[in-house]
């Protein structure tokens, strides 16, 4: 049994994951400013005496005896994450380097859930984690995309200057049970508006892709990862390399849906990245790791979890 913190872990990814260290016997404790995540994610974990709920904002110091610690705290969604872009980038710098402190005082292990959009628009197809990636430093995701690679570059310099345990997770587009109806992003966009019969609001003209992985597989990278040997650091891609034009997705949702929703074309959003896919040649050779859910079963799965939230 292991004391694990979560930082964000009443988001969407951080309830899957605090539910499944505590079913593996470890004492959790999620913390959350519930920006975008809810009690209602880990209301099922409320009452477990190894299950503790912190209200508490990582740009702040916090302290806590821990075994690991999972840092997930950050809004995830564009929409949100450029609603407040200088309190983004303060939770990516800041949260990085209150969590790496504390990891380095306690000795804990620390693994950062990072992000595919550290490629930013790829000029390279697929990515591998050795593309140092084409982003805009001044752009409107740039608070979202620079505050992640800064945490990175914490993240490596904490390890190399004070050998810090450090595990770098670059996370390509995750769905499942848990997102939020209002989240902004794509599937549950998708999906919320299939159930409810609203025409599917597809931007710039739908040819884009995405691959997108169901959560539990990402979940089950995590620990994977968290379980290597110190010398293991990453980055490391986790992701489904099936790769879809977002047209492609609501075509999908709209079948599995049954749904009579209709396409609407709005603008495609600025530095909107036109194509993404792992490479996923490390996760598969150091973790044994690969994405086990494909779209179609996953997609069943988190239209049930939206049909029983929304209607
Ligand atoms: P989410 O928005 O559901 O979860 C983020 C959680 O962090 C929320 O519970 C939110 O309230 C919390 N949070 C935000 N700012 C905070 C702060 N300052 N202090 C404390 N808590 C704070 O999004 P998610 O999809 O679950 O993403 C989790 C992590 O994974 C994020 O770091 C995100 O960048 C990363 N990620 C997710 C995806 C994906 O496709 N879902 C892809 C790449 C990276
Ligand atoms: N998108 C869309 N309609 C929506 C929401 C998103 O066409 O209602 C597109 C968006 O422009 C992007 C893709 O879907 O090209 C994925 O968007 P999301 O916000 O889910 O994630 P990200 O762009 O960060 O990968």
């Amino acid at each position: 049994m292991k004391r694990i913190l979560v930082t964000g872990g009443a988001g969407f990814i951080g309830s899957h994951l605090c539910t499944r260290l505590i079913n593996e016997g470890n004492d959790v404790i999620c913390l959350d400013n519930f920006f975008t995540g809810s009690k209602d994610n880990v209301l099922h974990l409320i009452g477990n005496p190894r299950f503790e709920l912190v209200r508490h904002d990582v740009i702040n110091p916090f302290h806590a005896e821990v075994d690991e610690i999972y840092n997930l705290a950050c809004p995830a969604s564009p929409i949100h994450y450029q609603y407040n872009a200088i309190k983004t980038i303060k939770t990516s710098v800041m949260g990085a380097i209150n969590m790496l402190g504390l990891a380095k005082r306690v000795n804990a292990k620390i693994l950062q859930a990072s992000t595919s959009e550290i490629y930013g628009d790829p000029e390279i197809h697929p990515q591998t984690e050795s593309y140092w990636g084409n982003v805009n430093p001044i752009g409107v995701r740039s608070c979202y995309d620079e505050g992640k690679r800064c945490a990175e570059t914490l993240f490596v310099d904490y390890h190399r200057q004070n050998g810090v345990r450090i595990k770098i997770v670059r996370i390509f587009n995750t769905y499942g049970p848990n997102m939020h109806p209002n989240d902004g992003r794509v599937v549950s966009n998708f999906i919320v508006q299939a159930l409810k019969g609203e025409p599917i609001t597809l931007y710039g003209e739908g040819t884009q892709t995405r691959s997108f992985q169901y959560v539990d597989d990402l979940v089950e990278g995590f620990i994977r990862l968290m379980a290597t040997d110190d010398s293991v650091t990453g980055p490391v891609n986790i992701g489904n390399p099936n790769e879809f034009t977002i047209k492609e997705l609501a075509q999908r949702v709209v079948k599995l849906t049954n749904s009579k929703s209709e396409f609407i074309y709005k603008d495609l959003p600025k530095d909107d990245p036109k194509q993404r896919q792992p490479n996923i040649s490390l996760a598969k050779g150091l973790l044994g790791w690969e994405p086990k859910i494909q779209l179609e079963e996953g997609l069943t799965k988190t239209i049930e979890y939206f049909r029983n939230k929304i209607m």
